[in-house]
């Protein structure tokens, strides 16, 4: 099982990430990505780690 966080401070707004989410968990308000779904059924595949240019998420296996 993964989890993922979103840091917001970390956060740019460039909304790269919340459109490739195969599990439709990123969404994008107020200027910042946050994880809108049940963060635990993160997929673990890693594509928005991918494009972020700012390191602002991580996924954790548990
Ligand atoms: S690792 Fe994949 S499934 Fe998990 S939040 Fe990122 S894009 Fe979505
Ligand atoms: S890709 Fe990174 S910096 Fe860009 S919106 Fe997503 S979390 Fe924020």
């Amino acid at each position: 099982m993964f989890i993922v966080s979103i840091d917001e401070d970390q956060c740019s707004g460039c909304n790269s990430c919340t459109e490739g989410c195969p599990a439709h968990l990123l969404g994008f308000s107020d200027d910042k990505a946050h994880v809108i779904g049940d963060e635990s059924e993160c997929m673990g595949c890693e594509s928005c780690i991918s494009v972020c240019p700012t390191g602002a998420i991580t996924i954790s296996e548990m």
